[in-house]
């Protein structure tokens, strides 16, 4: 016990001497450290253990450590670990034929990227190449990656030290718990984001917008579901406009929602959609951009000016093949479908009604997010040291929590089950139970 100890002071130790971590002041960090993973849990070297209700970046939706997964790509190592782009092969083949199948008619082409940002990069690039246009409209509350065209996208904080490209304009999209339009119903709120938007398009010379970039329900920014209507909405503005409306399926994709593809439960169909994270649950880095007919025959033509020496890479293929058939055969998608119903839904809304933290509850599937508030009725955030605490409250009890700004996301792998979603409910209980005490 005492040498595993010494192992993970070690591990800090040279993650702190040598490790430059993302977004972060790295003076004052202390990672905490994984050393295994098995389904919903992850521990430590001296075998402290957690409950990943964050699923790490909310990418994890097989669960840590799937045996399938594993032993796919172990088969693929021994087959071929890398091969260039220009050459085709299997594995690259029924990645992107398994992901054409789940998409809507009409979207039957796959470029494959390292990730997420880049995927936005690229659907961003084909929008702009197929268009001739260059404006970009997305949201402030947004997160698409960090890449050029993806960070500038982006409407939260990590747009503005990165924000030297032009051609971007962003806009509020619906949230009624925080409305931007003064509404009351999730009728106003969807009516009022989407007269917003026509309006920017409008002043901002219609003609020269290449894309609408949304994330189908925006993730980091809160998990904010759409109203119904807002997204149907946006489809009728670009097709008015001759817009392409991109879809960001980053986070939102893959049963994280407990559907496919988020959008599945909204009425509309986008021209491009990018995805990674839960495609492959991150096992090897992939992302991609699945394309529509007339954007993909475009480029039958006009040489496509993007490209990745890791595009389509074959271990992160055969990990796309084999994420995406283990989630089918065993029914993952479904099984987030119906916890995010039976389960985390009603267990986290009944917390809400004891907990005076929480403002609201919102989400579906295993994408859930409860705003933490100071104050229910002005609805002010909760300090940034409440949210330490919390995080340190539900450590100790041996869950890992997804924090993000005043919001505890409650994000755990799609594999989750009841029991585990009861144990997190009970201790997001106690914690929140402890807080209210310590804050009185
Ligand atoms: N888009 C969304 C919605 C995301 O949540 C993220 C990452 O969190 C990205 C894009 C960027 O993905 P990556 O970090 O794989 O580049």
């Amino acid at each position: 016990q005492a040498a595993a100890g010494d192992l993970d002071r070690h591990v800090v130790e040279l993650d702190r001497a040598h490790v430059f971590h993302s977004w972060s002041a790295q003076g004052a960090l202390a990672p905490m450290v994984v050393a295994g993973g098995l389904g919903c849990r992850v521990w430590d070297h001296a075998g402290r253990e957690w409950l990943d209700f964050s699923s790490q970046l909310v990418n994890v939706n097989i669960g840590h450590q799937h045996p399938r997964l594993v032993a796919a790509i172990q088969e693929q190592a021994a087959l071929l670990t890398t091969i260039s782009p220009p050459t085709a092969n299997l594995a690259r083949g029924e990645a992107a034929k398994r992901i054409v199948d789940r998409a809507p008619d009409g979207m039957n082409k796959v470029f494959f990227t390292n990730g997420g940002a880049d995927a936005n990069e690229n659907a961003i690039r084909m929008a702009r190449q197929f268009t001739g246009r260059d404006k970009v409209v997305s949201t402030y509350r947004s997160y698409h990656g960090n890449t050029g065209a993806a960070v500038v996208a982006t409407g939260d904080w990590r747009r503005v030290p990165n924000e030297y490209a032009r051609a971007h304009v962003h806009v509020f999209g619906p949230f009624l718990y925080r409305s931007e339009f003064w509404a009351s119903t999730p009728e106003e709120e969807c009516e009022r984001a989407l007269r917003h938007l026509a309006r920017v398009i409008e002043c901002e010379g219609p003609a020269s917008v290449a894309a609408i970039l949304l994330e189908t329900v925006p993730g980091t920014a809160g998990v904010l579901v759409p109203p119904p209507g807002y997204l149907a909405g946006v489809r009728e503005l670009a097709d008015k406009h001759g817009i392409m409306l991109i879809l960001d399926e980053v986070m939102a994709g893959f049963g994280r929602t407990g559907d496919w593809f988020a959008f599945d439960a909204h009425d509309v169909v986008p021209d491009l959609i990018t995805f990674a994270k839960g495609v492959n649950s991150g096992y090897i880095p992939a992302g991609g951009v699945v394309i529509s007919d007339p954007i993909a025959a475009h480029f039958d033509d006009v040489v496509y000016p993007g490209g990745l020496t890791y595009s389509g890479h074959p271990l992160a293929m055969a990990s796309i093949v084999a994420s995406m058939d283990i989630m089918a055969d065993e029914g993952i998608v479904e099984n987030a479908a119906r916890i995010g119903r039976d389960v985390l839904g009603p267990g986290l809304a009944e917390l809400a009604e004891r907990q005076p933290l929480i403002g609201e509850v919102r989400g579906r599937g295993v994408f859930w997010a409860l705003d933490l508030v100071a104050d229910p009725e002005t609805r002010e955030p909760v300090a940034p040291a409440v949210m330490g605490r919390a995080k340190a409250l539900m450590l100790e009890r041996g869950l890992l929590p997804f924090l993000a700004d005043n919001r505890i996301h409650v994000v755990p792998p799609c594999v989750v089950t009841d029991d585990e979603a009861g144990t997190a409910l009970a201790v997001y209980d106690e914690a929140f139970t402890l807080l209210t005490k310590e804050l009185a």
